[in-house]
């Protein structure tokens, strides 16, 4: 399939649609992006890659790092993890206070900010040097030693990180975080300040359409079961209130980040990787969603 082709075609359409989308304001940092940057990176499941624009520009991953953090916590803590969150779809915003009240300090679900939270600091309680600990992790399962934390960004998250203060705060008043508030924020704000780009996401992510195991240096790094559970958490709550709708048009699991990128995964078939900074009202790129619409639905490959 000659993909490059498509994602042209698809471009050129888009590029007459009005992006409403807004660049994320909230992370001060953020803001010095280009709007008008645009990449894709398709990795089929025989490790083949296909770019598209500017497919190979780092940029920060953001929440899209919170499948890698998930992963790492799973291997180590299996079913016992479910004891601390939960895996239902919040139908809510990525960073709301309402549902953790009422729920007593259990998130719904790892994606949204309060969940990851609480697998940072179930990897605190794991890992010895979480930050270095983390990185080798990601270099191990990427097989790419180039990936890095950019401290600008986590030192920009910091210094405006009233939100998730409030939400870890709920959480240690309820007995859900175990470790010192500053060390877990330190580490969740350096995760997702990770960089990279389109191509390495794709490639990274490949394991996800391959039952747990990396198609291109052969490493397992789920079992079947975990890669079907972690598949099935992307397609409910990748996208926080936007879950369903992510879903109902594009059709496939998938994770974003307000850095603007989006991964999503083809089980059997390749993994994709798109990047726009611009974010819709739900804190999803508002083109990237819109070009893995249009994918799917001309290439006839969504999982339905
Ligand atoms: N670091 C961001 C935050 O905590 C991640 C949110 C996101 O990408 N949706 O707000």
């Amino acid at each position: 399939m000659d993909y490059k082709t498509t994602f042209s075609e698809i471009y050129a359409i888009l590029k007459t649609v009005e992006n409403t989308g807004k660049v994320a304001e909230y992370i001060p940092e953020l803001k010095n992006v280009k709007a008008s940057k645009f990449g894709v990176s398709i990795t089929d499941i025989s490790g083949k890659t296909s770019n598209f624009k500017d497919a190979e520009e780092s940029f920060s991953i953001q929440s899209i790092v919170k499948v890698l953090s998930l992963i790492l916590a799973y291997k180590e803590e299996d079913e016992q993890l479910w004891k601390r969150l939960g895996v239902e779809p919040s139908g809510s915003a990525f960073n709301s206070l309402v549902q953790l009240e009422y729920e007593k300090g259990i998130p719904r679900n790892p994606f949204i900010n309060s969940g990851a939270l609480v697998i940072c600091d179930v990897l605190l309680d794991i890992l010895d040097d979480p930050k270095k600990d983390f990185l080798d992790f990601i270099h191990d399962i990427s097989g790419d030693n180039t990936i890095n934390y950019n401290k600008k960004i986590a030192a920009s998250e910091k210094s405006y990180a009233y939100t998730n203060t409030a939400l870890i705060n709920l959480m240690r008043s309820f007995g859900n975080i175990n470790n010192k508030i500053s060390k877990v924020m330190d580490f969740y704000f350096h995760i997702c300040s990770i960089e990279m780009s389109c191509q390495q996401l794709s490639r990274i992510f490949l394991f996800l359409a391959n039952n747990g195991t990396c198609p291109i240096h052969k490493k397992r790094i789920i079992n079947t079961n975990q890669s079907k559970r972690i598949n099935a958490i992307m397609l409910t709550c990748g996208f926080y209130d936007e879950a369903g709708e992510f879903a109902f048009s594009v059709g496939l699991p998938g994770k974003s980040g307000v850095g603007g990128g989006i991964i999503a995964i083809h089980p059997d078939k390749y993994s994709i990787a798109v990047w726009s900074p611009k974010l819709n009202k739900k804190g999803n790129s508002f083109l990237g969603t819109k070009f893995l619409e249009a994918f799917t639905t001309i290439t006839d490959s969504s999982i339905f």
